[in-house]
């Protein structure tokens, strides 16, 4: 399958993903993102299974992400003013850029701070919530030939071993054929398979556990150490404020080929002139068929807030903000 092929393949999971969480486990509200991770591994989908009550404190520190200089200040501000060098653990970077971070956050309104005898003085809203349930890796595969088995079988296993994410899977296309089961047989004992069957579409019932997952995270009393939590911490934030649907943020909704369609209940972008969904890589300012949207569709139909591409945008944007009232409104 061509790379395209493979991109609307992954927002066809990450958007089952949304709609029928967990695979096997029964419905688990969830946020899902795509192409996160660390340095050394980048995830085609996420899922953060929440916790909802926590999650709605969450949404009042706003819609964007809390990146990681923030997260230190936001996490470790008091209830009462304090100066910051006291209140903050040391970040093991100089104050000066925690001062910076201090300001942000104030700016951005995630905490309070007052100056007092020339010194920077926090306080905190709220307290920044623990609302991450369980990270869950997914990678996908539509087409699993050998050469994409042996990749995968190795990213999978460096999942199993670091543990960072609490369940790994792989999701491949069987399309009414069934799975060659000797590919399946090489993926780590751990990793669960999804084997889905979009040819109708996204629906809830469009994909079947060809495998059940392990828990990778620490058995019994045992936790993760500091460091990879605040990473998990930091890649939910990620994930929270970029969400799947952020691909027209460098793709060009405002060519006049740019279309969305319907694929069951799901939209994907879709190229009118090359006629198949187009990457993010060749949907942008260097694709030789870009095609600016005509001025007169920002003035007929379209009249005050930009043509169809910002129209795009606006229903990426809410469908976003639905998935979130969603999830915070799960029981
Ligand atoms: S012509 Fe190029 S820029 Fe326009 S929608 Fe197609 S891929 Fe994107």
């Amino acid at each position: 399958m061509t790379p395209d092929a493979e991109f609307g393949y992954e927002l066809l999971v990450c958007r089952y993903a949304e709609l029928a969480w967990h695979p096997s486990g029964g419905p688990r509200p969830a946020i899902v993102a795509r192409q996160l991770g660390t340095k050394e591994r980048r995830w085609d989908t996420v899922v953060i299974e929440v916790d909802p009550a926590a999650f709605a404190v969450r949404r009042a520190f706003g819609e964007r992400a809390i990146d990681s200089d923030l997260l230190h200040v936001v996490r470790h501000a008091p209830a009462e003013w304090s100066w910051y060098r006291d209140a903050l653990p040391h970040p093991g970077y100089p104050w000066r850029y925690v001062r910076r971070a201090v300001h942000r956050a104030a700016g951005r309104d995630l905490i309070e701070k007052r100056r007092r005898n020339n010194r920077i003085q926090l306080r905190r809203k709220r307290p920044y919530p623990d609302w991450v349930d369980r990270i869950v890796a997914v990678e996908n595969k539509p087409d699993l030939d050998r050469s994409a088995a042996d990749r995968l079988a190795d990213q999978l296993a460096h999942d199993v071993d670091t543990a960072l994410a609490d369940e790994a899977w792989l999701a491949t296309e069987t399309t009414g054929e069934r799975v060659e089961p000797a590919l399946l047989r090489e993926m780590p004992v751990e990793a669960g398979i999804l084997a889905t069957d979009f040819s109708d579409g996204v629906r809830a019932d469009a994909a079947s556990v060809a495998w059940h997952p392990s828990d990778l995270a620490p058995a019994g009393d045992e936790r993760r150490d500091p460091e990879t939590e605040t990473l998990r911490v930091e890649i939910a934030e990620r994930a929270y404020g970029k969400g799947w649907r952020s691909y027209h943020e460098t793709m060009r909704p405002d060519c006049r080929h740019f279309e969305l369609r319907r694929e069951g209940r799901s939209l994907v972008p879709h190229c009118a002139a090359k006629e198949k969904v187009p990457t993010a890589r060749e949907c942008s300012g260097s694709c030789p068929e870009f095609s600016p949207e005509p001025p007169q569709w920002r003035t007929r139909g379209w009249p005050i807030e930009g043509g169809p591409g910002k129209g795009f945008k606006r229903v990426l944007g809410r469908r976003r903000e639905r998935e979130r009232d969603r999830v915070e409104s799960v029981e």
